[in-house]
């Protein structure tokens, strides 16, 4: 009787230790599965073949792209249907399958020279209602770009030539950018601009290369207005060309002039250059036929930072007592993208408070915050007014 129930222990003790078992073998079946997925995964990966990268650089009307692949040469390629279209910006960095006949994925934008370097927007929205003051300035853009891309017969039948390359100088944040997309806007041109201090870090022969393409570029979407910000990086007077580096400026600049000298002036592709420099540049780039033009964009007076004010606060609700003229009068100095930066402030100080509409002690605030930090240096000759007046509000002799 006593070996019958020992017997009966032992099988109990045997089943238990075989459902044991069997429990450990189905977890161990379900990692092993797991790590399966993961190596045909990865053998899928191995086994796929490489993507070509290019950079986007148009879209066709017929559906189809430009891209510059990584390869080296220019290719029409298709796209595939379900690709976002919107985010197909010229720029762009895509993927393309093994032939490189198509566009199959839009990659990550990342920070690339040739992307950071180069902005194309078809027709720019700005319109010269949009830029306070420089009512000169706009006027002469107007004779020397607007009417000849516009009327290039005027010109031909009296036999005069406007000037290719315009030059805009004066200080950083006065509109310069701002005044070549209106141009463009207006003239309905095509709007491409070259930041020529990106240029200058180029790898070897890519800086000249680029500047070839803007322009092959420019070509092709003609009507167009290229813009090379800072030029100053790229056509500064040398004293030598010792290093490898600035050889390698010079040749982007040399492609730049041979680009300037190439094209006729009646040619629907018009070039404008900014710099805060003037003083520093290769008189080279100033001779007839290049930037022969020079336009200078100085600091607003009181009248032009009144206008500035009004363009910035147009869409704003102002309470009564904002006067824009007291506020023109107390921004002696200040540039227009520090008169954008004290609306942008005011706004966002009626916000915090829950109000929709800004007052005059926005403002206030605002122009303490913008000016205290920009105008500090140079107070005596240029923010003066804010400080008397913001020092009298506060009860302080503004003479102290
Ligand atoms: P930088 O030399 O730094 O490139 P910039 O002279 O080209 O400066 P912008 O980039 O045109 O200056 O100006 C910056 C911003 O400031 C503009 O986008 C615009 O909002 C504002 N701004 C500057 N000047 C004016 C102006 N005259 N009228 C209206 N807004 C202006």
């Amino acid at each position: 009787m006593a070996s019958i129930s020992s017997d009966r222990g032992d099988e109990l003790d045997y089943v238990r230790f075989l459902e044991q078992r069997i429990r450990e073998l189905e977890a161990e079946i379900s990692l092993l599965k797991r790590e399966l997925r993961y190596y045909q995964t990865e053998l899928e990966k191995v086994l796929q073949p490489p993507l070509i990268e290019a950079i986007l650089l148009e879209l066709l009307p017929d559906g189809r792209a430009i891209v510059k692949s990584s390869t080296g040469p220019n290719l029409v390629v298709h796209i595939l249907d379900r690709i976002d279209k919107s985010k197909l910006m010229p720029g762009a960095y895509v993927a393309l399958n093994q032939r490189g006949s198509t566009i199959v994925e839009v990659l990550p934008q990342r920070e690339d020279p040739y992307v950071r370097a180069m902005e194309v927007i078809e027709r720019p929205k700005v319109k010269y209602t949009d830029v306070g003051g420089l009512k000169n300035q706009i006027g002469e853009l107007r004779e020397v770009i607007e009417l000849p891309l516009k009327y290039p017969e005027l010109f031909r039948e009296m036999g005069i030539e406007p000037p290719k390359g315009i030059l805009l100088y004066g200080p950083p944040g006065c509109g310069k950018t701002l005044l070549a997309k209106a141009v463009a806007g207006e003239s309905s041109a095509t709007f491409i601009r070259l930041v020529a201090s990106e240029l200058a870090q180029k790898f070897i022969g890519e800086g000249a290369r680029l500047v070839r393409e803007v322009f092959a570029l420019a070509r092709r979407k003609a009507p167009a207005i290229v813009l090379i910000d800072e030029i100053d990086a790229i056509a500064a007077k040398r004293l030598d060309v010792g290093t490898s580096g600035e050889r390698e400026i010079h040749r982007t600049l040399t492609q730049l002039l041979a680009e300037l000298d190439g094209f006729d002036p009646l040619d629907n592709v018009k070039v404008i250059a900014t710099t805060n420099r003037v003083d520093i540049l290769d008189p080279a780039i100033l001779r007839p036929g290049r930037f022969d033009r020079l336009i200078e964009i100085p600091l607003p007076d009181e009248n032009g930072r009144y206008e500035i004010f009004k363009i910035h606060t147009r869409r704003m609700k102002l309470e009564k007592d904002v006067d824009l003229n007291k506020l023109a009068k107390l921004t002696r100095g200040a540039t227009g993208a520090d008169i954008k930066a004290i609306c942008t402030e005011a706004g966002l100080h009626a916000i915090r408070s829950g109000r929709k509409v800004v007052t005059w002690r926005d403002f206030e605030y605002a122009l303490a915050k913008v000016l205290k930090s920009r105008l500090r240096p140079y107070v005596n000759q240029t923010g003066y007014e804010w400080y008397a007046y913001s020092k009298k509000s506060r009860g302080i002799d503004p003479a102290m």
